[in-house]
């Protein structure tokens, strides 16, 4: 039976004072700070249960994704030992949770910022990436939970989370249905203004062509 331990209890009980923490928030891939390390050796005594809200900005979104307001995220971290015969063990990372907030792109035919709302629940599994050439070998017992890999006896929750958020961001947002999207001559938003630049009018005798075209697309 594994006592589960809060976010703040955990984050309190991992303060700046311990040169190896230290060390390793300086040593982030993304070169933001740590928030929350999720640790195999911490595991092994009890799973973590996190719930957190980040500010934006605390998860690197890229240049294309922008976090509007607190992005609140909560659930639970946990190890799951493999045993593949004799004392060989491979120790997962269960990475269980949900997240909500709103994100800022832009409209894909005028460039406006859009404000849309993501949430997503998540279950993933997370193998260490030593064994990763073996992969073959290690059935998944559990089909629905998605694989990925960590190395250095941990994983940040930042980057869990930066990766389904970025999963949860439509492909093409547009600012309105009917976006009337930026002049191809002139530039101007044509939501906003008109413009007198001359359109290519479709010859009628076209048409046909026109429809073909379309259908092919
Ligand atoms: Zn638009
Ligand atoms: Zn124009």
């Amino acid at each position: 039976m594994t006592v589960p331990i809060r976010a703040a209890e955990f984050l309190a009980s991992h303060s700046l004072t311990s040169e190896a923490v230290v060390g390793r928030r300086l040593g982030s891939a993304s070169g933001a700070c740590s928030i929350m390390k999720i640790r195999v050796q911490d595991l092994e005594i009890r799973k973590l249960e996190f719930e957190h809200q980040f500010q934006p900005g605390e998860i690197d979104l890229g240049s294309e994704v922008r976090q509007v307001g607190l992005l609140a995220t909560d659930g639970r971290a946990e190890l799951i030992r493999e045993h593949h015969g004799g004392r060989e063990t491979i120790d997962d990372i269960r990475l269980v949770g949900k997240f909500a907030g709103q994100i800022e792109v832009s409209c894909a035919r005028c460039l406006e910022p859009v404000v849309i709302p993501v949430s997503r629940s998540f279950d993933l599994l997370y193998r260490p990436s030593e064994s990763a050439e073996r992969t073959d070998e290690v059935a998944i017992n559990e089909a629905d939970t998605e694989i990925g890999y960590y190395s250095g006896g941990g994983m940040e929750l930042e980057d869990s989370l930066r990766e389904q958020i970025l999963l949860a961001v439509p492909i093409k947002a547009l600012c309105r249905y009917d976006c009337k999207g930026l002049c191809p001559v002139c530039g101007v938003n044509r939501n906003e203004q008109l413009c007198d630049c001359k359109q290519s009018v479709p010859d009628p005798r076209w048409a046909t062509l026109g429809d073909l075209k379309s259908k092919l697309q």
